[in-house]
């Protein structure tokens, strides 16, 4: 039951095979098993999540469940869910029980899916690695003592070591599809809009997104059915037709399913940066692609170089403003002993806040002050409206572009932790994407060392059933996605 994808988890619990409340357990046990060496989950409540299992049965036998009824989903701890503590990585929020519902989990509970637990992550999602999370790093499953890719590293290690048939993750500059590609996982970015941030605790407004993270691209499409939708409780929302992310997945069309289909590869994904055994792999992916008709264009994405410099501008800038409201007065933690006021804001600040997350509202602010305003924060945007061009043009070239997801294999755990600049270059090919706000996703293609890569498609705006038609097609061909890691019987 663990191997089985969630079309098939939806059968057997249509056909009830298996019950809510059996499949819920069957995980709920695994997790009691194997999360003490992972640290995947930062909390879990049987109770809450048997009760929901409960109903969802209910549901199933009256015969009005759906596909993902009855199927206990892993949240990432960034997403408001009532009842259960929402942590977002920090001591900040470590006594916070959210009393709402963020717009993805009441997309999950319409579909009557069951909040199988929530997952650890990086410290307000600033990380690369899992490393900045107050609850401490995850383990990635492939390896012990490796990371499992951040921020959404919780959420990645629990799918991949079965301890969750899927998750929700969310996408700054990477945080799906980084821990995607080091967990051998399929992790989408969609368009930016898409998928409401209401109930998301904010770090980047303007490039926050959540997606799903799981075994395929076939499950992925079934969970952004869930998630995506136009909410008017966020601004940012887009109010766009419902989608069915699944239509184009079940037709078939021969040995060559993709012919036709130009593939762009820029030259900036091509050189330096990557380590040699993931390229070559990537490349062999490519070579799969065209196998299955597609054909390659070379293209290029010329201001690319610097999205690293101008997202660790804009990010800090948001966030600094963003996480302004955690004062020690509303909610979250408080410094038990001050003087006054001000002495309160900043005790409740420098006890509760890690020293990524200063990092960054330091940077942040400093980026915004005036006199630098101008000189960092201005410039960071035009070249933000740069990338968004050159990807347009490279667009009217390809329909899809294809590279590494990230430059290497999961790194040791502590290797990059005390120099922030090399963290920083693990998203060298992601961040761009969320910078122009386009639809990404990281598919796996196989492995060096034992340890799995990740292989990045990025799409046109509101490109998704595209993109994971794309991503399925491969998966058609390819097994590496189906393997898992040893040790979690
Ligand atoms: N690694 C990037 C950062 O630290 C992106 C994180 C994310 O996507 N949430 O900001």
């Amino acid at each position: 039951m663990i191997e089985h994808s969630l079309h098939d988890l939806g059968r057997a619990l249509a056909t009830r095979e298996i019950s809510s409340v059996e499949l819920t357990q069957l995980h709920l046990e695994r997790i009691a098993r194997h999360n003490p060496r992972l640290n995947a989950y930062i909390t879990i409540d049987e109770a809450r999540s048997l009760a929901q299992a409960r109903a969802a049965d209910a549901r199933l036998a009256s015969g009005k469940g759906g596909p993902l009824t009855g199927i206990p989903i892993a949240h990432k701890d960034i997403f408001c869910a009532k009842g259960w503590r929402t942590t977002c990585g920090s001591k900040m929020l470590s006594n916070f029980v959210s009393p709402y519902d963020a717009a993805v989990i009441a997309g999950f509970e319409a579909a009557g899916a069951v909040v199988l637990g929530k997952t650890n992550m990086d410290e307000f999602a600033m990380g690369s690695s899992n490393e900045t999370s107050f609850y401490g790093p995850v383990n990635n499953p492939w390896r012990a003592g490796c990371v499992p890719g951040g921020s959404s590293g919780g959420s990645a290690a629990a799918v991949a070591a079965r301890l969750a048939p899927a998750a929700t993750g969310t996408d700054t500059g990477g945080s799906i599809r980084q821990p995607a590609a080091l967990c051998n996982l399929t992790g989408m970015k969609p368009t930016y809009g898409v998928v409401s941030r209401y109930g998301m605790i904010a770090f980047a407004s303007s490039l926050d997104q959540a997606g799903p993270l799981a075994r395929s691209a076939a499950d992925c499409a079934l969970l952004l059915n869930a998630m995506a939708g136009f909410d008017e409780r966020d601004s940012t929302s887009l109010n766009r037709p419902a989608e069915d992310y699944c239509r184009e997945l079940a037709t078939t069309s021969g040995d060559k399913p993709l012919s036709g289909l130009k593939i762009g590869l820029p030259a900036e994904f091509f050189g330096e940066g990557c380590s040699p055994e993931v390229m070559a792999l990537v490349e062999a992916a490519i070579a799969e692609y065209r196998k299955l008709g597609a054909e390659t264009v070379a293209i290029s994405l010329p201001s690319m170089k610097l999205s690293v410099a101008a997202y660790y501008v804009i990010a800090p800038a948001e966030a600094s403003s963003n996480l302004a409201r955690f004062d020690g007065v509303r909610y979250g933690h408080r410094a038990s002993q001050y003087q006054d006021l001000n002495d309160m804001y900043s005790k409740s600040r420098a006890e509760g806040f890690g020293a990524e997350v200063k990092r960054r509202i330091l940077i942040g602010t400093y980026v915004l002050s005036h006199g630098y305003y101008d000189a960092y924060y201005l410039q960071a945007q035009r070249i933000r409206r740069l990338i968004a061009n050159d990807f347009a043009e490279a667009f009217r070239q390809c329909d899809v572009i294809m590279g590494p997801t990230s430059p290497s294999t999961a790194f040791k755990l502590g290797e990059k932790a005390a120099d922030p600049v090399q963290m920083y270059l693990s998203d060298i090919y992601t961040i761009a994407v969320n910078l122009a706000g386009l639809p990404g996703i990281s598919i796996p293609c196989g492995f060096s060392g034992g340890l799995p890569a990740g292989l990045q498609l990025i799409g046109d705006y509101f490109t998704e059933t595209r993109l994971l038609n794309i991503a399925h097609r491969y998966q058609q061909a390819s097994a590496w996605h189906l393997q898992r890691p040893d040790g979690f019987d």
